[in-house]
């Protein structure tokens, strides 16, 4: 059998390549960090694509705390949670976590992607409505995919267009508005204050996904709930800790109080997979003690954003207005946007071309996600070399 399907394949794969979309991976042969060493390539390039906005993926402190927890709590759970997999470890993150946005229950996934997969199902039915937002991330598109709830979808951050969602959806018995926190193409904030606000008019639940905006947006970096000063307002939070918050991975959902119970009792991923290993508990309870003591990585990480993007306007490149840390250099033109990227490896910078279908038609662009690991000799580097291949093709005078 396989013969047929094996041509079936090699024949997509084939398309794929063709249209351009083939995906393939740099291999790193060293810790994730601002700077890294890439297979293939001459010495080491200055990495401008990761997650990594507090530059706490090789950070000592949060190794030395993982092998300590391993030492204290072994390798691996071997269960889920509610079997025999919950150490006091987990506790401890779940109420770090709790602290940290101010709710009052906190449950852990294995991902992000789990937290929102298996977020809808156990709370609506038929009866109930999802309105998400038109670039939500694909894993709240695939938790509503999973629940049976009617499904509304405004245009990105459109306010207007929400309101008229809500009105449509008027007949139903419960709605949740879901939302990215930060939207990863544009870096845009996801408009919190009038989110709440129409909620609280039409009677509908707030949930926000702080993967991109935890550890970034907010005053000292506590996410959209501190931005917005929308404490109290919002139901659900759901976030990564693979991102800002260390890099390493996990999920959570975070809010009132039995929803995380109802989570507990019949989320499906919570359920049917693996308890976070030890390792990675310890150093994010350590990462969390780490961003009570000050507010020192968050704020190297607003100014890095802040000279970075000055510079690049002045240069006469044109950002879109980023309110995070990441920030979208418009190309518009697809090819060029593979080009540009090329160069800038060549230039030992490592930033990633992105044009349609992941961004709209005649939207390509270069994203740069900023880090507090970035030095000002690391930016200098790069906007230099922006400058230098900007020229080269054409895109600046
Ligand atoms: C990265 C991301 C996720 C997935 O997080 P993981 O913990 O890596 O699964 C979910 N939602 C958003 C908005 C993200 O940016």
């Amino acid at each position: 059998m396989y013969g047929k399907f094996k041509e079936h394949l090699t024949n997509e794969l084939q398309e794929i390549k063709d249209a351009g979309l083939y995906k393939s991976e740099r291999v790193i042969v060293t810790p994730q960090s601002s700077e890294i060493e890439v297979e293939n390539t001459n010495g080491e390039v200055l990495n401008f694509c990761a997650n990594n906005y507090l530059g706490l993926a090789d950070s000592p402190r949060l190794v030395e705390a993982a092998k300590k927890a391993m030492d204290n709590r072994g390798y691996g759970m071997s269960s889920v949670r509610f079997i025999c997999g919950t150490q006091d470890l987990h506790k401890e993150l779940e109420k770090a976590i709790s602290d940290y946005f101010k709710t009052e229950d906190t449950i852990l996934y294995a991902a992000c992607f789990d937290a929102n997969g298996g977020l809808f199902e156990p709370l609506l039915t038929e009866e109930d409505a999802i309105i998400s937002d038109s670039l939500n991330h694909a894993s709240i598109i695939d938790g509503v995919r999973l629940c049976k709830a009617k499904r509304f979808r405004y245009k990105n951050a459109d306010m207007e267009d929400l309101e008229r969602c809500l009105k449509e959806s008027q007949d139903c018995r419960f709605r949740i508005i879901a939302t990215d926190g930060v939207f990863s193409m544009d870096g845009n904030v996801a408009p919190m204050d009038k989110i709440c606000e129409l909620a609280e008019k039409y009677d509908a639940l707030v949930m926000v996904d702080e993967s991109h905006s935890a550890g970034v947006v907010g005053k000292t970096g506590h996410g959209v709930a501190e931005q917005f000063d929308a404490y109290g307002k919002i139901d659900i939070f759901t976030g990564t800790l693979g991102k800002a918050f260390g890099g390493a991975m996990g999920g959570f959902t975070t809010g009132r109080k039995e929803i995380i119970d109802m989570l507990r009792q019949r989320s499906r991923p919570y359920l049917f997979s693996n308890s976070v290993a030890p390792s990675i508990v310890g150093a994010s309870i350590e990462m969390f003690k780490m961003l009570k003591e000050n507010d020192d990585l968050h704020d190297k990480l607003v100014e890095n954003v802040n000279y970075f993007r000055d510079k690049m306007l002045e240069a006469g490149f044109d950002i879109k207005p980023t309110q995070s840390a990441i920030c979208a250099v418009m190309l518009y033109d697809a090819k060029l946007s593979q080009d540009f990227a090329a160069e800038m490896q060549k230039e030992g910078i490592f930033v990633t071309g992105f044009y349609y279908p992941v961004v709209p038609k005649g939207q390509a662009r270069i994203r740069v996600q900023l880090s507090a690991a970035h030095n000002r000799e690391q930016l200098d580097r790069a906007i230099a070399a922006f400058v230098k291949v900007g020229k080269k093709l054409g895109v600046l005078k």
